[in-house]
């Protein structure tokens, strides 16, 4: 054990972060001088969905947008259930926050007059995406934020640990068990604090077929679920259209971009498919792109995206990230069209949070992709994410420095380990295939309902927490997509398609209300839809 997480047991700390992507290292840069400890799964830059991030970051900073046509944008996309003043929040904070990453030395594009380049990506009505060499943005983003975080006395950085469990006492939180990663040998380590901030990123890494990396495992949600957290909009999962399909764990992406820039989505006899789903052909709405991808791929006909004719020779220049993940796997993009395939992509739901990024347990604030503000509602707008994690990194830390936070009286104890002698069939691996094939692009009872109830038991039986902690995000994915009967936005349901005006709200859930659908489906049970619990975070 190191002697930094050695110190960082000894002290009991004001402030515990934990991830290391835009969230975090946002989060405990505006918190300075204010001590932070922030621990990581991987080496800063490394395990983070940000650092893969291509398009960019939304914000209506070009000539003749607004924050309003932003924010309406937003909703349009959400399936009937954004919160539309979370939309409008987010929409006007934008600039201050870009200016923000422009202090801490992000190099974002610049047109030939100095004014910040702007992008268009699907389904937004202006060219809002500021960008950073084309495709680099996230890169550039974690390699600024490293950078000035490393260099801030203030913050004291604890790589190579996963957050295991959230330890709580009378719903306020007491502190984390931690465990070094990748050792199955390693011991568990209690950090003491009152104030944990969860930035630990998405779920993607629960499907077989992702463009997230292993670290988005949902381990975040889980730990503040069994904590006993509101978890908010689990069945909204977004399935990327274009991942380019070359047999790699994760699929790299061909980003949104290429569309926005006239590349086409042709079928393996080399017509276009899009003009007939949409008006706006290959820049609709994610989830609709996705379902027209997955239905040629259904019937045999395979997908790609074509950019031969959109940017042939320029491709490398414009895009240099996707085209090497191309040209590594024998693709030359300038000449070839681009095998695709619908990849999870990014979770809209989360850990329930208002507009300070508070949730519903005493002393635990959540941002970024880990948490769920209602400002995507069942579909999220291309590049609004990032823009969430740093808006909403920025007001947890002000959230916290505005309160006294006293340390725990003390060492809170560890919390208790499953030992279930009979290992479950379910391994990480099957749990991943079946997210992928039980609760993906399309949807349907049956198929969730043996999904509940895989995921119930291995909930209750996993020996290790790691697995434990996945099967409990898994199992509050498919028992609210179950519950859900209808399609909406990224949730698309073949036994109860179109939508269905009651259900215009969101989902406000718990692992105990997860695990009464699950015990509703019992193998013999007729499959009644359960109610989710709908207590709002306070
Ligand atoms: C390929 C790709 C391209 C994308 N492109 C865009 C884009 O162009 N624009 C946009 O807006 N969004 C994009 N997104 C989505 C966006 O990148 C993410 O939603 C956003 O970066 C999430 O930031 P975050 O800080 O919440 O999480 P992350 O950046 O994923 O960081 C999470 C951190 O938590 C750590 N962690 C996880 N679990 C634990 C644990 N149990 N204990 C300790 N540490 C833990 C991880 O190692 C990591 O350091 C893209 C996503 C992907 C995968």
């Amino acid at each position: 054990m190191t002697n930094r997480v050695q110190d960082a047991i000894r002290n009991t700390e004001n402030v515990v972060i934990v991830g290391g992507g835009l969230t975090g290292l946002f989060c405990a840069l505006k918190l300075a001088p204010h001590p932070v400890t922030l621990i990581a799964a991987a080496p800063l830059g490394q395990g983070a969905s940000t650092a893969w991030a291509q398009g960019g970051i939304a914000a209506a900073v070009g000539d003749g947008d607004s924050p309003e046509a932003h924010a309406a944008d937003t909703v349009a996309v959400g399936g009937g259930i954004v919160d539309e003043a979370v939309a409008l929040g987010l929409a006007r904070e934008a600039p201050a926050r870009i200016r923000d990453l422009l202090r801490y030395g992000v190099p974002f594009d610049r047109d030939l007059e100095g004014r910040l380049a702007v992008g268009q990506e699907a389904a937004h009505s202006a060219r809002r995406i500021v960008h950073v060499r084309g495709d680099m943005a996230g890169q550039a983003i974690v390699a600024a934020l490293t950078e000035a975080v490393r260099g801030t006395p203030s913050i004291r950085v604890i790589e190579g640990y996963n957050a295991e469990a959230l330890l709580t006492e009378d719903n306020a939180v007491t502190g984390l068990q931690l465990r070094k990663a990748h050792d199955a040998a390693a011991r568990p380590v209690i950090v003491a604090s009152r104030a944990v901030v969860l930035a630990t990123g998405g779920i993607g890494h629960l499907y077989a077929v992702t463009t997230n990396p292993k670290e988005a495992s949902g381990l975040g949600l889980a730990i503040a679920a069994r904590a006993g957290a509101v978890i908010a909009d689990p069945e909204f999962v977004q399935f990327h259209p274009t991942a380019i399909m070359v047999g790699r764990d994760p699929a790299p992406l061909a980003t949104e971009a290429l569309r926005g820039e006239g590349a086409t989505l042709v079928n393996g006899k080399g017509e276009r498919f899009m003009p007939a789903r949409h008006p706006l052909a290959e820049l609709a709405p994610r989830d609709i792109v996705a379902r027209g991808v997955f239905a040629e791929i259904t019937a045999g006909r395979g997908a790609f995206l074509d950019a031969r004719d959109a940017l042939g020779a320029r491709f490398a220049e414009k895009f240099p990230t996707v085209h090497a993940s191309c040209l590594a796997s024998g693709i030359d993009p300038a000449k070839q069209p681009i095998p695709v395939a619908p990849a999870a992509h990014y979770h809209m739901g989360g850990i329930a949070v208002d507009a300070r990024g508070r949730s519903s347990i005493d002393g635990l604030w959540a941002g970024g992709e880990v948490s769920s503000t209602g400002a995507h509602g069942a579909n999220r707008l291309a590049s609004n994410s990032l823009l969430e994690a740093v808006v909403y990194a920025a007001r947890i830390a002000e959230d916290i420095a505005g309160r006294a936070i006293s340390p725990p009286a003390r060492m809170p104890a560890a919390s208790p380990v499953s030992r279930n002698a009979t290992l479950p069939a379910l391994s990480e691996k099957n749990l991943r295939a079946m997210m992928t094939s039980h609760v993906g692009v399309i949807r349907d009872g049956d198929r969730l309902a043996e999904a509940v109830r895989a995921f119930a038991k291995l909930e209750r039986a996993a020996d290790s927490l790691a697995l434990r902690n996945m099967a409990t995000t898994a199992l509050l994915v498919a028992a609210s997509a179950w519950a859900r009967r209808e399609s909406r936005g990224a949730h698309d349901r073949s036994d109860y398609t179109g939508e269905n005006p009651a259900l215009a709200h969101r989902t406000m859930t718990t692992l105990a209300a997860a695990n009464g659908v699950a015990a509703s489906l019992t193998d013999h049970a007729p499959a009644k839809p359960a109610q989710p619990n709908l207590t709002v975070p306070a």
